[in-house]
C-alpha cells in the first residue's frame, strides 16, 4: 500500500507551525527547504510542501490525502474537502477596509464602489448576502496599496493586528470572516487507520498545549480548600513533605483555569507554586 500524503505550506506563515505540529506528534522527518516531498521515517506518511493556494484543490483531487491550510483558502477555492480538525494557529480575520479619512459609514455606502482583493469568491458571497452592488477588482498581492493608487475605493484582505492597514492609511470597516489553520482530508478516508492515528496524535498535542502540570505546597489544614479550588481534577496527587504537616499537591489543569484560580490558591495558603508544560494528553 502506498503511504498517505499530507500537504503543508512550503514557506510562509503556516509552514513553521505545521512542521512543529507534525514533529510534536512524534513524526521524524527532514525538513529540507529545497525538496517538495519528504518521507516520514517512523510513520506511513509523506509530506508534500506546496503553496498554500494549491493545497485545497490537491486534497480535493486526491493528489494529497490530507492537508493543513488556512480556512480562508479552503472557502475561497470552494474545494470539496472534509474538515477533520481546527488547529488553533494561523488565526486571522478577513475584513473590508477603507481609507482612514473616507466618508464610508454603513455597508450600503459600498454600493457603486470598487473593492480590491485576492479573495473575490468570499467577497462576492458577502456582497450578495448584503444586496450590495460593488465592483470587485481581483489582484494577487499588495492589495492594501490600491486605494492610494486610486485603483479601488476599498480593499478586502487578511487583517490580524491592523498595523499594515494603518501604515497604508486604511482602517477596518466590515468583518467578513475569521480563519485559522485546519486539517483537511479528501472525501472517503475518515475510516483509514493511519488517518485516525494521526488525528488522535494531533488532538493529544493540541490538548497538551492548553494544559499545565501544577505543583504547589500547602499545610495539611488548608488542603481541603485547595482541592476544592482545583477544577475538574479527579484526584490530585498528594505527597507528604519533609516538613511535618505540609504536603505537595500535583495536578493537571488548563492554563486558563490556572490563571483564573491562581490568586485564590495563594489566598488559601498555596506556596512554592511551580507550573510545567505538558507534552501529550491522551484521553
Ligand atoms: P504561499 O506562498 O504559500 O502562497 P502566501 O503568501 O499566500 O503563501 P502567507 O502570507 O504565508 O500566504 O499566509 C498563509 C496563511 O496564513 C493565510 O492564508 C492565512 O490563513 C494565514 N495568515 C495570513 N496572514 C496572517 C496573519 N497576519 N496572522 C495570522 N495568520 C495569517
Ligand atoms: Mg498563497
Amino acid at each position: 500500500m502506498n503511504n498517505l500524503k499530507i500537504a503543508i505550506q512550503k514557506s510562509g506563515r503556516l509552514n513553521e507551525k505545521s512542521v512543529q505540529l507534525l514533529k510534536n506528534c512524534g513524526l521524524a522527518f527532514e525538513n529540507y527547504k529545497s525538496s517538495l516531498i519528504t518521507t516520514v521515517a517512523n510513520f506511513p506518511l509523506e509530506i508534500l510542501f506546496l503553496r498554500d493556494d494549491d493545497i485545497p484543490e490537491y486534497v480535493q483531487d486526491g493528489i494529497a490525502d490530507l492537508g493543513i491550510v488556512g480556512e480562508n483558502i479552503i472557502v475561497e477555492t470552494e474545494a470539496n474537502v472534509r474538515y477533520l480538525q481546527r488547529l488553533g494557529f494561523g488565526k486571522c480575520g478577513l475584513k473590508i477596509a477603507v481609507p482612514t479619512h473616507s466618508e464610508f459609514k454603513e455597508l450600503a455606502d459600498l454600493n457603486g464602489k470598487a473593492i480590491a482583493t485576492s479573495y473575490p469568491t468570499i467577497l462576492k458571497k458577502f456582497l450578495d448576502e448584503n444586496n450590495l452592488s460593488t465592483d470587485i477588482r481581483t489582484i494577487s498581492g499588495s492589495v492594501e496599496i490600491s486605494p492610494a493608487l486610486e485603483l479601488s475605493d476599498a480593499i478586502f484582505d487578511i487583517v490580524s493586528t491592523g498595523g499594515t492597514l494603518r501604515s497604508n492609511g486604511l482602517k477596518p470597516f466590515a468583518d467578513v470572516m475569521t480563519s485559522e489553520a485546519i486539517l483537511i482530508s479528501k472525501n472517503g478516508i475518515d475510516g483509514n487507520p493511519v488517518v485516525r492515528e494521526l488525528i488522535q496524535r494531533i488532538q493529544s498535542v493540541l490538548r497538551a498545549a492548553e494544559t499545565k502540570y501544577v505543583v504547589l505546597n500547602v499545610e495539611r489544614s488548608n488542603l481541603d480548600e485547595i482541592i476544592a479550588l482545583l477544577p475538574g481534577v479527579k484526584s490530585p496527587t498528594i505527597v507528604p513533605l519533609a516538613e511535618e504537616n505540609w504536603v505537595a499537591v500535583h495536578t493537571v489543569i488548563s492554563e486558563q483555569d490556572f490563571w483564573d484560580k491562581i490568586n485564590k490558591l495563594k489566598a488559601a495558603g498555596a506556596q512554592g507554586i511551580v507550573v510545567m508544560p505538558v507534552e501529550k494528553v491522551i484521553m
